[in-house]
Order: structure tokens, then C-alpha cells, then sequence
């Protein structure tokens, strides 16, 4: 098997393995209990938080754990909500994940006001029309940090200024950017950010809510006093250590991200663009993740090209694993302005830590024939 779906999840690291294995086996006290057993799982928690908070840049306190990265989206909105009753007006992208935009259609339907803000055929939204969208009825402004299927990068940081500027709660959906890129939440500036622990080789079903410490935050979950009274539930304590490890690891290797895994995706870009004719790379090039690639290969249905390159062992996506299996085309895509056509000719390879140049070349000649038979069986059906 060639894994190139990374953005969709990853394998987790035997490292992040072995530091979980204990609270498995014998460690399997709770960390709320009293007495020293319960108590030591609690102190590991609490290192997890920390190990969490250095790959962040902010300070351990304002790290919760959570049980994906859905539920931290989820978290935050519903948080900021609850400050300001009285502002019923949310702002986010046309570009999200279905976490964010379900919310907010859901949202919509219970009487709040959603604007939408549109990108261009980079991938990049307007901030001046952020500016603008923003009023003093708004609850809260929440952008992806990295979109999972064009691995563009909004800039975060200037959002960040505008909200600050206009005094509306910001939250950023980092799910994919936490790992692949260097995030540091010193300035203060954005009060929310969600992650989670599958996409830099923890377990599933684990996450993590940042709550800046001067913002308020209202719980989602309620009930018991865990994670400083901010998220009720005992704690999944195994993932927890885990997903402090991967931090540990992605801290280590985030330069690897930036420069070895860049270049496998370079490496696999230029390849397809020279060996594939009519092939284009989807939204801005410079501004993205060092290891996603989402291309449109023309005449070519993504479809049928992920059925052949499934039956030679290659792991690749069109679109988003969240929304596998709809008819529609990517929305992402389709809201960069992309024909229908185009959207449903794309695909979405994305490279991690465990994958070899070997692994790339593999790939893109198993591309390579699969595209020349989908194309030619075209030619044939338009031939009939
Ligand atoms: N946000 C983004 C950008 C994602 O890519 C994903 C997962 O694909 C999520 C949120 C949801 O994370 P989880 O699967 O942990 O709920």
C-alpha cells in the first residue's frame, strides 16, 4: 500500500504508541480519584497538556482536551455564542469543513445570521470583505488556519489583527495546519484554535480546544469538574498521552515537514505535471501546506481514478474523507470558482512523515497509467 491521504488521517507514530500503552494496561486509575494511582494519571495528563502547549506556543492552562477535532469546533462557536446573547451574527467561509459549516447552517436555521465569506481561484478569502462583514452584532469570526483539501493557508495572523481590531471573537480551525506548520499563539490575538490528534499520528478521537486565558469560556459538555471545569467527562487518558507525544514528535519535525515532505510533494507535482498532459495544481502555490497536492486532471473522472489507483495499492482522495461518498462536487472547489467538471476531475494527495521518495515515483507512474485508461475508455465511450 502507497499512503498519500495524510489529511485525512495518519498512522500513529510507534512512539505515540508505546507512551500509551501503560495507561492501557496498569495505568488505569482515574485521574480525578484521590488517592496516588488516580493521581499519577492525572499528573501525566497534565504533562500531555504541557508537551501540547510548547507545540502551540501558549501556556498549558489553556489547553483542553477534547474528543476530536469536531467537537473542539463545535466548542468554540457554541462558546462564543453563549458571551453575548444578544449578537446573533456569525462569520465564516464558504471553504470550511463540514464541522464549521454545518454549525453554521444549523445556525442559520435556528435564527442566527451567517455571512459567508467568498475566496478567490487561489483559494484565499478578501480580508477587506472580512472587514467589512464584521458588525457589532457578531458573535464570532471562525476561519480554517489550513483547508484540508487544497492545503491553502488564509493568514491567520492578519485575521487575527482584524478581529482584534473590531472586537469579535476569533476561532481558527487548525485541524490541519497543527503539525505541518509552525503555530505560535503568543500574540494573544486569536482565542480559540482547534486540533486534532489523528492528523499528526495520535489516536482518533481525540482533540484539543486552545481557550485563550482572558477569554470566557462556557463548557459544551457539562458535567464533572474535568479539564479545569471547561469539558465534563473523564478523560480518554490513553489518546490524551498520546496526543502529547505527537506533539512532542511534531515539534522535532516540523522542519522535516517543511523540507523533506515538502519536497516529496514537490517532487510528485512536477513529475505529474510533466508526465500527465492537462493537468493543473488547484489554488495559490505558495500559500499552502508543505504537503498537500490537489490537482485537476482533465478528462478524467477522480472517481474512476481512485477505484484504479485503489486496486494498485494507492491511498488518495478526492475531496475530503468527511464527505466521501456525496454526489456533489468538492464545495471548496466549487466556491474557488472551478467549473463542476474541473472539481470532479481533482484529486487530493497528501504526504506524511512515514513516506518515501521510492513511495512517490511508485506512485505517479501507477497514476500515470490509470489516467491513460480512464482517458482512453473516455475516448471510447465518445467514440460509440
Ligand atoms: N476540521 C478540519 C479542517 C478537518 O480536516 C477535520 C477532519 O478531517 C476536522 C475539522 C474534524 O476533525 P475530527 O475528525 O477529529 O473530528
Amino acid at each position: 500500500m502507497i499512503y498519500l491521504d495524510n489529511n485525512a488521517t495518519t498512522a500513529i507514530d510507534p512512539q505515540v504508541l508505546d507512551a500509551m500503552l501503560p495507561y492501557l494496561k496498569e495505568q488505569y486509575g482515574n485521574p480525578s480519584s484521590a488517592y496516588s494511582f488516580g493521581k499519577k494519571v492525572a499528573r501525566a495528563i497534565d504533562h500531555s497538556r504541557e508537551q501540547v502547549a510548547a507545540l502551540l506556543h501558549c501556556e498549558p492552562v489553556e489547553i483542553v482536551f477534547t474528543s476530536c477535532g469536531t467537537e473542539s469546533d463545535n466548542s468554540a462557536i457554541q462558546s462564543a455564542l453563549l458571551i453575548d446573547r444578544d449578537r446573533k451574527h456569525v462569520v465564516t467561509s464558504k471553504v470550511e469543513h463540514s464541522a464549521i459549516m454545518k454549525q453554521a447552517e444549523t445556525l442559520a436555521r435556528r435564527g442566527y445570521e451567517i455571512t459567508w465569506l467568498d475566496v478567490d481561484e487561489n483559494g484565499l478569502p478578501d480580508l477587506s470583505a472580512l472587514e467589512q462583514a464584521i458588525r457589532p452584532d457578531t458573535a464570532v469570526v471562525s476561519l480554517m488556519w489550513a483547508n484540508n483539501e487544497t492545503g491553502i493557508l488564509f493568514p491567520i495572523q492578519e485575521i487575527a489583527a482584524i478581529c482584534q481590531r473590531k472586537q469579535t471573537i476569533f476561532h481558527t480551525d487548525a485541524v490541519q495546519a497543527v503539525g505541518k506548520i509552525p503555530i505560535d499563539l503568543r500574540s494573544g490575538a486569536i482565542q480559540f484554535l482547534s486540533l486534532s490528534g489523528h492528523k499528526l499520528h495520535a489516536p482518533k478521537g481525540v482533540g484539543v480546544l486552545y481557550v485563550n486565558r482572558r477569554t470566557r469560556f462556557n463548557p459544551f459538555l457539562i458535567g464533572g469538574s474535568q479539564e479545569g471545569k471547561r469539558r465534563g467527562g473523564t478523560e480518554n487518558t490513553a489518546s490524551i498521552i498520546g496526543l502529547g507525544k505527537a506533539a512532542e514528535l511534531a515539534v522535532e519535525h516540523l522542519s522535516e515537514e517543511t523540507t523533506r515532505v515538502k519536497n516529496l510533494r514537490d517532487c510528485f507535482e512536477d513529475e505529474v505535471l510533466s508526465r500527465i498532459s492537462g493537468v493543473q495544481i488547484n489554488g495559490d502555490r505558495e500559500h499552502r501546506l508543505p504537503n498537500t497536492a490537489s490537482i485537476a486532471i482533465e478528462g478524467a473522472d477522480s472517481e474512476a481514478l481512485l477505484m484504479l489507483l485503489d486496486q494498485k495499492g494507492v491511498c488518495c482522495s478526492a475531496g475530503s474523507a468527511c464527505t466521501a461518498g456525496s454526489l456533489e462536487p468538492s464545495h471548496v472547489l466549487r466556491a474557488m470558482g472551478f467549473s463542476t467538471e474541473r472539481a470532479r476531475a481533482s484529486l487530493r494527495f497528501s504526504f506524511g512523515r512515514f513516506n518515501t521518495e521510492e513511495e512517490v515515483s511508485a506512485a505517479v507512474g501507477i497514476l500515470v497509467a490509470a489516467v491513460e485508461k480512464v482517458r482512453t475508455a473516455n475516448r471510447g465511450v465518445l467514440a460509440a
